[in-house]
């Protein structure tokens, strides 16, 4: 199939909006930036054009899609109640990179559910996906725009790449503004659960409807523990190198990563290291690559995909990376680092 590349750059192009919502009526799909990262679209409420984003995505048929709506109206013909406590949080953060779970109507097809008989539903705010949303006829689903197990797109050459000639349309509305998915909230239990965390936090939740818990699986690294959100097991995100973050006090992370780089090297490995820029001078400058600064924080969550993607074309073996517990978005930073890296985590420890 020929993909088509529509340019958003700038702006929201109204005639190929059209374009691309007739392709989505017709069950087609197209791939669209969104504030978090590029969604992989299809008409939510059509279990064929479900079906066919798992098989462009190679994903699993037992992990969910989320469904996007452009309007809070749009809620009430797809879920069976609407709790309070979504109401107040729709008022705080949408529309933004907030995903709620409920109870599931007939109209949305266990296909895009993955069998489950609640539904993940997000009302994004970039400009291009409300456009398509509305056009569309009001509910897209929209998983990453990646190969499953790749890194989540945050530029369309990441889409370009990995879903080239098995989508009918790309839209390249330049980079994304946060780089990690959104944070995903529970609200079908008694008390609302975190099942992902993203750019909101849980202090931001607590903030606006008082007590919540974080799922028990992403608390912990026993694999006996499964998390509510099928997603959250699959190793995602991953590099092909193999990658290893490594904690503790600034001066012995980098004496830890500079050992172990050259012993690597030595053994013919090819060596990639993850710093922020406060430490990068502490490294081999050919070896490393600056993800951000932790004085701004989001600047490493916006690049993290993108700098996994780099050590990809440079067929990189072995990745050394800092770890980054940072204020506010940290949780998200390292539960995505942590799963690229397969959980392999050692602390750095004074010889
Ligand atoms: P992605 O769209 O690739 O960012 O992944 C969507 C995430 O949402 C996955 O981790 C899913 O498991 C999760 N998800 C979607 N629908 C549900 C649901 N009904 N219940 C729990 N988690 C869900
Ligand atoms: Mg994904």
């Amino acid at each position: 199939m020929e993909t088509i590349i529509a340019n958003m750059r700038q702006s929201v192009d109204e005639a190929e909006i059209r374009r691309a919502a007739d392709i989505l009526k017709n069950g087609g799909l197209v791939a669209f930036p969104t504030e978090t990262v590029y969604g992989l679209g299809g008409n939510a409420l059509d279990a064929g054009a479900s079906a066919k984003i798992y098989e462009a995505k190679g994903r699993p048929s037992d992990n969910p899609l989320i469904v996007h709506i452009c309007d809070m109206q749009a809620l009430d013909p797809i879920v069976r109640e609407i709790p309070e406590a979504a109401r107040r949080l729709a008022d705080a953060f949408w529309p933004g990179p907030l995903t709620m779970i409920f109870k599931k109507t007939d109209l949305v097809p266990s296909a895009t559910t993955g069998g489950l008989d609640t539904v993940a539903v997000r009302f994004p705010s970039h400009p291009v996906a409300q456009a398509l949303i509305k056009a569309a006829g009001g509910y897209i689903a929209a998983p990453s725009a990646n190969t499953s197990g790749r890194p989540s797109p945050t530029r369309a050459e990441h889409v370009i790449e990995d879903l080239s000639g098995k989508v009918e349309m790309i839209i390249d509305g330049g980079e994304v503004g946060i780089g990690l998915e959104s944070s995903i909230i529970d609200l079908t239990e008694e008390t609302p659960v975190i099942l992902r965390p993203g750019f909101i936090n849980k202090e931001m939740f607590s903030g606006v409807i008082g007590e919540v818990k974080t799922d028990a699986a992403l608390l912990t690294n026993d694999p006996s523990v499964h998390p509510k959100a099928p997603g959250m097991k699959y190793r995602h995100y991953a590099p092909k190198a193999e990658l290893t973050v490594v904690e503790g006090p600034q001066e012995d992370v980098c004496a830890c990563i500079c050992r172990m780089a050259k012993e690597a090297q030595e053994k013919g490995e090819k060596v990639g290291i993850i710093a922020a820029a406060e430490t990068a001078a502490f490294y081999p400058q050919e070896l490393v690559h600056v993800i951000g600064t932790r004085a701004h924080e989001e600047t490493i969550a916006h690049n993290l995909y993108a700098v996994l993607r780099d050590f990809d074309e440079c067929d990189t073996t072995k990745i050394f990376s800092e770890a980054f517990d940072t204020p506010s978005m940290g949780n998200a930073i390292m539960n995505r680092l942590m799963k690229a890296a397969g959980q392999r985590r050692i602390r750095a420890g004074r010889e």
